[in-house]
């Protein structure tokens, strides 16, 4: 362990509890500290379920079975495991920030009397906080139960830890209010009212009905106005000759609510302190075995969340005599449990080892058992995509081994990269990506050499087939046959469309039936015990010939109508485009 954990109850030191059953009387009882795990012994080995052996041979026969051996010849030799107990460390260094803002109102906070006050508690916080229990044991709480990983083998990716704040205010009264909690109103200047809109103060309008003139005329000529009087004026409607209205802003109030403190008279200076911590590890690698420590070392955080390790975090009180130390981190100690065993056995002659390691009985150190078993076969497979002896009678004999008949049945099925990859999925262990590499290739190979010449002569009866079909339907006379029952133009062009599309697919067709009649020939029912699940082979450059040269056909079918006169009405006109334009 580093020196930094060394102002901590050192977990690893046997001594510490026991010796002093006194100094807290109870505690231990109080705290089911580590779960059934001796928290005071350091690295230690238990016995391991006897089960974990048998899953381990079971999953290295699984490997090997139906690969030139049966599971059962896998023979053990000897195990030698237990149930690994370390202990490790998750140091959380602190790192803290300090949000300012000012907002309207009283916020609640912890209240100090100003800024700077503030300022030096915050200071005095950030020493201090890594000392206090109640943060210690919240943190540490926080980590084990939040977090997947626990924390374990975190080192150097920030963790928020968003519960660990605390919030300090300084309440100040309102400058712009003078602690009122409002102003005077800008529109009526305090009076409350302002003057009318609508006269201007004047307190009339002008006489609507004689506008003003005083005098209408009436039935027997010029007359003195009935609505005015005669003043060519009539009240304000508005104001009612009062010549002031409510100021619209204050509604007689004459103040407004101050904008800075929302009308609550003080403001609060308002700080947040934030902490986030920046984790490193450590665990007690001393006694653990090289292999085993490697595999811990590798695995990293996802030693637990992958569920190879149990961890429990050892929740201790802080020592609180060192509290004045300085220090801005805290510990996470664990103590870890992981079962693992060497495995070795004996597969015909030859003796191999393993380690078994984890509650998921994950195999490392395993050899490259299916290179060595499907040495001889692989060549085989190598001869058969080499095109050399007899290539169906090669396949078949591949195809007995579990791994390479998957191959075989994957490179029919799916592009290189894909069948490498599901090949990689069946065979997760035990063979190299070289080897995959080379397995898929081969298999792609060998199956291209079956299906060769059926492709081929598929490919030209396709040809045949497909000039017959577009010249009986364009010279034959169907098509005009088709256009008679069809008057509109369009539908003729798309039925004459289809024709093109449903030969040439029918010639895929054509063509895949045929090399699928030549695998299954070859492969007899090996592949996958049953014609059924035997796959459409991929066509490749066939394909792709097929596609050029079926338009050519279609339109010397097309050129050939044209001179027996039964040529369809679209082919007429963009022959004329073209004739006209050149
Ligand atoms: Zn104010
Ligand atoms: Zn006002
Ligand atoms: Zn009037
Ligand atoms: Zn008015």
């Amino acid at each position: 362990m580093s020196d930094d954990t060394s102002d901590y109850p050192d977990p690893t030191e046997p001594s510490a509890q026991p010796a002093q059953p006194s100094a807290e009387p109870g505690s231990e009882t109080a705290q089911p500290v580590t779960l059934g795990m001796a928290n005071t012994a350091s690295t230690a080995i238990t016995e391991v379920d006897p089960e974990f052996k048998k899953e381990g041979l079971k999953k290295i026969r699984a490997i090997v079975d139906g690969n030139g051996v049966n599971g059962e010849d896998v023979k053990e030799v000897h195990f030698e495991g237990g149930t690994l107990q370390f202990l490790a460390n998750t140091k959380l260094q602190f790192r803290f920030k300090t949000l300012e803002r000012v907002e309207a109102g009283k916020r609640p906070g912890k209240q100090l009397p100003s800024p700077k006050a503030i300022h030096e508690e915050i200071a005095k916080q950030e020493q201090k906080i890594t000392h206090r229990a109640d943060v210690v044991k919240q943190v540490q709480t926080y980590i084990a139960e939040e977090r997947k990983d626990m924390g374990y083998g975190l080192d150097g990716q920030m963790i928020k830890l968003p519960f660990l704040y605390t919030d300090y205010v300084f309440y100040e009264a309102c400058k712009n209010c003078v602690a009122k909690g409002h102003v005077q109103c800008k529109r009526c200047h305090g009076q409350g009212y302002e003057m009318c809109t609508q006269c201007h103060g004047q307190g009339l309008d002008v006489c609507p009905q004689c506008n003003g003139s005083q005098f209408i005329q009436g039935p027997n000529g010029r007359q003195q106005c009935p609505r005015c009087f005669g003043r060519g004026k009539t009240s304000c409607s508005l104001c009612n000759e009062r010549r002031k209205i409510q100021c619209r802003v204050c509604k007689t109030k004459g103040t407004t609510q101050c904008t800075v403190c929302s009308g609550h008279a003080w403001n609060t200076h308002f700080y947040r302190l934030e902490i986030d911590a920046m984790p490193s590890f450590d665990f007690d690698r001393s006694n653990i075995k090289d292999r085993v420590g490697d595999v811990i070392d590798d695995l990293g955080p996802d030693l637990i969340t992958k569920g190879h390790a149990q961890a429990k975090v050892i929740y201790k009180e802080q020592n609180e005599k060192q509290s004045e130390d300085k220090r801005d981190f805290i510990t996470v100690p664990y103590v870890v449990q992981v079962p693992f065993g060497e495995l070795r056995y004996k597969i015909g002659e030859e003796t191999y080892g393993t380690l078994l390691f984890g509650y998921n009985c994950a195999l490392y150190h395993l050899p490259d058992l299916l290179d060595k078993l499907l040495k001889t076969p692989i060549k085989r497979l190598q001869e058969a995509a080499e095109n050399r002896g007899n290539v169906a009678e090669k396949i078949q004999k591949c195809a007995q081994f579990r791994t390479l008949r998957g191959a075989l049945l994957a490179s029919s099925r799916y592009p290189l990269k894909k069948a490498a990859k599901k090949i990689k999925m069946d065979n997760p262990q035990g063979l190299r990506n070289e080897t995959i590499k080379q397995i898929t290739l081969h298999a792609d190979r060998a199956l291209k050499n079956i299906t060769r010449k059926p492709r081929k002569q598929g490919f030209y009866i396709a040809i045949a087939l497909m000039a017959l079909i577009f010249g009986v339907y364009f010279a034959a006379g169907i098509h005009g046959m088709i256009a008679a029952a069809i008057p509109d133009q369009l539908i003729q062009l798309g039925v004459d469309i289809a024709v093109l599309g449903l030969t040439l697919t029918g010639a895929f067709y054509l063509v895949k039936f045929m090399s699928r009649h030549a695998m299954k020939q070859a492969l007899g029912d090996i592949l996958s015990g049953g014609n059924a699940k035997l796959p459409m082979p991929k066509l490749g450059k066939t394909a792709e010939r097929l596609t050029y040269i079926a338009p050519g056909l279609y339109l010397l079918a097309l050129e050939a109508s044209v001179h027996l006169a039964t040529a369809p009405w679209w082919y007429m006109q963009l022959r004329g485009m073209i004739t006209g334009a050149i």
